[in-house]
């Protein structure tokens, strides 16, 4: 069975961190449309004030969030010791798990700054788990050359092609695909995974449906999927199998029990939250939800 649009979300303008505008495609009112994703952020401006305040030292557990730089740096830093610079073309695939304290700094930029960030929940059995850190540099991600299509493997396969992103806790698959005008894509699919795309740039069709430039496009469940250029077309295109359990979200922390997420911010207070550390960074503030 061909999967159809079952949905279409117009990115949002929103205010997060420190104050970045950003635009959110879908987030905590989706629940739980899009298991086993959460959320997926669209950032990008020629702008920096609307950028610069940067997410200074915040605290994540239960989830995995991965950042990918269309244009431009992100500097980070984190409680397991890690620092370094996400650049153009590069993507982070961090695993919070029982807990991280992390800050995400755009660095300001010449031009447009552009990125997306995707939350991705964890299965029960695993919000706990240890926390990883998984920095994967633009030309570590294979390209996929078919024509008039460019096919970027980040998680998942394509032919004989594995995304660098692999042994993950939920099976995902994370493809960023640019087709020329008049191609397609098509892509057999697990019949019930969620699967959507997000369109960086371009438009075109799914079925007798347009898909639009900044728009998020949940697909219907089925086997398999056709996606045609209408003009040179750029999108993500995101699987992942359902995890069907329930959800307690409190801003950076999403867990299954409100007693798990009140656990969280008790032990945020008490100063016993990181589990795991190399550096923990002192005096700092967190958000709270
Ligand atoms: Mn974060």
């Amino acid at each position: 069975m061909e999967r159809t649009v079952k949905n279409i979300f117009k990115s949002k303008p929103t205010l997060e961190g420190a104050g970045v505008r950003l635009h959110r495609v879908f987030g905590y009112h989706q629940v739980p449309l899009f298991d086993p994703f959460l959320m997926l952020d669209h950032f990008g401006s020629r702008n920096p004030e609307d950028y610069i305040k940067g997410f200074p030292w915040h605290p994540h557990r239960g989830i995995e969030t991965v950042t990918y730089m269309l244009t431009g740096q992100v500097e980070h830093g984190d409680s397991l010791g890690n620092t370094g610079v996400i650049n153009s073309g590069d993507l982070q695939w961090m695993t919070a798990g029982s807990g991280i304290i992390h800050q995400e700094m755009p660095k300001c930029y010449d031009g447009l700054l552009e990125g997306l960030q995707l939350w991705v929940n964890l299965p029960a059995e695993k919000k706990m788990t240890q926390p990883r850190y998984r920095g994967i540099i633009g030309n570590q991600i294979p390209m996929v050359q078919h024509e008039d299509a460019t096919l970027k493997v980040i998680a998942g396969k394509i032919a004989d092609t594995q995304g660098p992103v692999t042994d993950l806790m939920v099976d995902i698959e994370y493809f960023d695909i640019t087709l020329s005008k008049g191609k397609e894509f098509i892509r057999t699919t697990n019949k019930d995974s969620t699967a959507f795309l997000y369109i960086i740039s371009g438009s075109g069709s799914i079925q007798e449906t347009t898909i639009a430039s900044h728009h998020g496009v949940l697909l219907s469940d089925g086997n398999s999927v056709t996606i045609t250029a209408d003009d040179m077309l750029r999108f993500l295109f995101i699987t992942g199998q359902p995890l069907k359990e329930p959800v307690a979200w409190g801003g950076p922390i999403v867990m299954n029990t409100e007693a798990e997420l009140q656990q969280a911010f008790k032990e945020l207070d008490e100063g016993t939250f990181v589990k795991t550390s190399g550096s923990v960074p002192v005096s700092t503030s967190y958000y709270r939800p």
